[in-house]
């Protein structure tokens, strides 16, 4: 069985201690990952350190150059990089471009135009005052060392989002991948590394412990963490200690409200897509589906209808459109919260009963006859599971999805694009999409309200959430 390694210094570094990568399909060992130990943490840390003003005094345009390549390399190897996705996280292969399934495919491509857009973008000097007795200007700076700690459901894009723009910034970096899908990050560093100077950008492997140590490290000048509230209040309570700034890209709970105008059947797909995108298993997924009276049957009818024509199973296969659920865990989770639901008198439209076999594949499953309260609708269920909720009033709507203590993103669906915007504007989310749900772009900041998070990612905003203002103030 191979064992993966981690890059520090440009070099492989592997550990007497391993832990197995499994194929969510198949139940395969896929590799083994090294568990990192607290000396190699620090010495992650300590190269990253040593590499940082060199890498920060590099002309902005040699920065940019080499993000191109960055991307380049991406490129070259997007196939490999694609087919560790769907091995070991589980999204099918898919395609590329508006008709293809969006899976592992669109992930590594993905990745590729994550790094092109910040590696294009400029962060020019902002004169903040100027009068005859002085002028003032903004300068913006790296940090110094940032620790990125990733999740499981997009494990390459979610690296990339912290890894790009902090290196173009003049940071150097240390990321620890999740434990559940260690092998495709720790691959496309080895592989992004090569075109990069060594001690730039570093990995460390391991479960919460090992991400807990390099959080804790007083020598890291920035955490950015992708992940469950849970977590990301540790690692807010580990920075608190050494005063560490943080970007939290935490959990949410979408809400998507359908106005009494919207058409049941021109909303659908996108309605379908923004649920079960991933299996669900995506951060900005729509997670409770708010719907008046008079289109609740119609709304219920396509999605029911489009959820039974999805084929699942393994995505290496050629046709699949949904794969399975990462892990054991969050599949236990999901099953858990529709026997609650079902237990409870919620009617199962379609799905709600978990495949045999060593595979984590739960149906795609849409419930009505449930309301706000039920653990369906307030819990992050994170999986392929839509709640369909009836409304009557759509004031009484957007009360509804801003009653939780989350508040990452939203959609609107209407015809009438003034009352839609109306509407968006009081609801309590980092973004909120009108007639699409999750779609996200690498010029347009991403981040939660509430218990989502802080900080956002993308665009300009994100490149300067990766550095610091300084003022020059120059008496006239
Ligand atoms: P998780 O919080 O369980 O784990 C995330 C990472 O934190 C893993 O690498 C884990 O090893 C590490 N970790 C665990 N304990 C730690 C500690 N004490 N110190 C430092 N690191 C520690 O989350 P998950 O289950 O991997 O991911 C799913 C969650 O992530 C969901 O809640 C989802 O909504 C959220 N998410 C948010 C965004 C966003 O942009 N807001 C994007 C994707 C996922």
């Amino acid at each position: 069985m191979k064992t993966y390694a981690n890059t520090v210094d440009g070099r492989a570094v592997v550990s007497d201690r391993t832990f197995e990568s499994r194929n969510p399909a198949t139940g395969e060992v896929l590799g083994l990952v090294p568990h990192s130990t607290p000396e190699q943490v620090a010495q992650a840390v300590a190269t990253a350190k040593a590499a940082q003003p060199a890498w920060a005094a590099r002309p902005d345009a040699e920065r940019k150059a080499l993000m191109m390549k960055v991307a380049e390399a991406i490129k070259a190897n997007a196939e490999t990089l694609a087919t560790w996705v769907t091995r070991e996280q589980g999204k099918p292969l898919g395609g590329v471009g508006p008709d293809q399934v969006p899976g592992a495919r669109f992930e590594a491509w993905g990745c590729e135009v994550w790094t092109q857009v910040p590696a294009s973008l400029d962060l020019p000097v902002d004169l903040a005052f100027e009068d005859e007795t002085r002028r003032d200007e903004v300068h913006r700076k790296p940090y110094g060392v940032i620790a990125a700690i990733a999740p499981w459901n997009w494990p390459l894009l979610i690296a990339i989002w912290q890894i790009v723009p902090s290196l173009r910034a003049g940071n150097t970096v240390v990321i620890k991948p999740s434990e559940y899908t260690s092998i495709g990050t720790l691959e496309m560093v080895r592989l992004i590394a090569e075109v990069l100077p060594p001690g730039v950008l570093n990995t460390v492997s391991g479960p919460g412990e090992v991400g807990a140590r390099l959080v804790e490290d007083p020598r890291v000048d920035k955490i950015m963490f992708t992940g469950s509230g849970a977590t990301g209040a540790k690692i807010a309570a580990a920075a608190a200690k050494n005063l560490t700034p943080t970007t939290m890209e935490l959990g949410g709970n979408d809400a998507a409200i359908v106005l009494p105008d919207a058409d049941p059947k021109a909303i659908a797909m996108g309605l379908f897509w923004g649920a079960f995108l991933n299996m669900g298993q995506t951060c900005a997924c729509a997670k409770r589906l708010y719907v008046p009276d008079s289109l609740h049957d119609a709304v219920v009818a396509e999605l029911k209808g489009l959820a039974e024509a999805m084929p699942m199973g393994d995505g290496m296969q050629d046709g699949t459109v949904m794969g399975p659920i990462q892990n054991r865990m969050q599949f236990d989770k999901v099953s858990r919260l529709v026997e609650r639901a079902r237990a409870d008198g919620a009617t199962i439209v379609c799905g709600g009963r978990p495949a045999d076999g060593p595979g984590n594949f739960y149906p795609l499953t849409i419930v009505t006859g449930i309301d706000d309260g039920a653990p369906l609708v307030d819990e992050e269920q994170f999986g392929p599971v839509l709640p369909v909720i009836r409304y009557r009033d759509v004031d009484d709507a957007v009360a509804r999805a801003n009653r939780l203590d989350v508040g990452l993103g939203a959609s609107v669906w209407s015809t009438d694009l003034q009352r839609a915007r109306e509407v968006a504007s009081r609801i309590q989310a980092g973004t909120v999409w009108i007639n699409q749900h999750g779609m996200i772009h690498p010029m347009v900041p991403f981040g939660g309200t509430k218990g989502s998070g802080w900080g956002v990612e993308f665009g300009v905003d994100g490149l300067k959430a990766v550095t610091q203002p300084q003022v020059i103030s120059i008496k006239k």
